[in-house]
């Protein structure tokens, strides 16, 4: 029943009732244009973070209440990148990668996940709105690329055998960038005792395969509608439910007012001190890289003192 189009900026979600599996698939394309065209980042960054916000909206898109936000944060103390962030709330992503651009041009055109991050960490965080309840998961940042580290998030640290590919590249038409994750629950959706799933339950080593074989250009082929892409790899199975798509866009939540409000908080000297030569406080939004100039005027409040 949908009517959000399902080639790019939407992820669709996917049941595979038999094999006891659940699955996202996403693509992006002018939200990813647009969070980057903020930023100036090198090549290597631009598609590090594409791919970062596939993943993103992957499991974004698992939070079933529709104010809950999830945040995907890469860091380490020494490595190129020292920090990545991505954040999900309501089909809104954005994100944005600390690095040294120096070190990074001495690495090379394709440097390894390894080479980037170094001995890093990845930490995936759940907020639930409703409930008010936070979930954070943390592992090594380990493997090849962002997809494997993801991976082994979910398999080590949540005892669910998963599957994550994610691809991202700059065509003619700008930025694509794809995913797909599945994984295995045989107790159902609800609940964390999942200790005991064994990792080579047959069912679910055949949804790991058939999974495994999308390639990156299907991943990232903008005229492959998703719910295809999904038949393509699983038109074997029984039955395949497709669940109804979520559409993806760029939303940064910095807000003026409350920058306001949080300097208007300062004392009036510590505010006077922040003021820069054009006369105004500036504080930016790492995020989408705007900064918002703030006057004296404007944060000091009635009978200031
Ligand atoms: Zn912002």
């Amino acid at each position: 029943m949908t009517d959000i189009p399902l080639n790019l900026d939407v992820a669709l979600g996917v049941t595979i009732p038999a094999r006891n599996a659940r699955g996202r698939a996403v693509r992006l394309g002018a939200s990813i244009d647009s969070i980057l065209a903020n930023h100036s980042y090198p090549p290597v960054i631009e598609t590090l973070l594409a791919e970062a916000l596939a993943l993103t909206a992957l499991l974004g898109s698992l939070l079933k209440d529709a104010q809950g936000q999830m945040t995907l944060q890469a860091q380490t103390e020494n490595g190129i990148v020292d920090l990545l962030v991505c954040d999900y709330l309501n089909g809104e992503l954005r994100g944005y990668v600390r690095h040294d651009a120096e070190r990074l041009a001495e690495a090379g055109p394709a440097p390894s996940l390894f080479a980037l991050f170094g001995k890093g960490y990845l930490a995936i965080t759940f907020d639930q709105a409703a409930t008010k309840e936070r979930y954070q998961g943390i592992v090594p940042l380990e493997g090849d690329s962002l997809g494997q580290a993801a991976q082994s998030y979910f398999t080590q640290s949540e005892q669910i055998p998963s599957i994550v590919r994610l691809a991202a590249a700059k065509g003619d038409s700008g930025w694509t960038a794809g995913g797909i994750m599945f994984q295995h629950l045989p107790e159902g959706e609800e609940g964390r005792e999942r200790i005991h799933t064994k990792l080579d339950h047959p069912e679910w080593a055949h949804v790991a395969v058939l999974a495994g074989s999308a390639k990156d250009e299907e991943l990232l082929d903008r005229g492959l509608p998703l719910d295809e892409l999904i038949w393509r790899l699983f038109h074997e199975e029984g039955e395949v439910r497709i669940l109804p798509a979520v559409a993806l866009s760029r939303g940064c939540r910095c807000d003026p007012a409350y920058v306001r409000s949080v300097i208007a908080r300062f004392p009036p000297e510590e505010r006077a001190q922040m003021v820069g030569e054009d006369g105004f406080i500036r504080v930016d939004c790492a995020f989408c890289a705007t900064d918002f100039p703030i006057s004296l005027e404007e944060v000091s409040g009635p009978a200031s003192g």
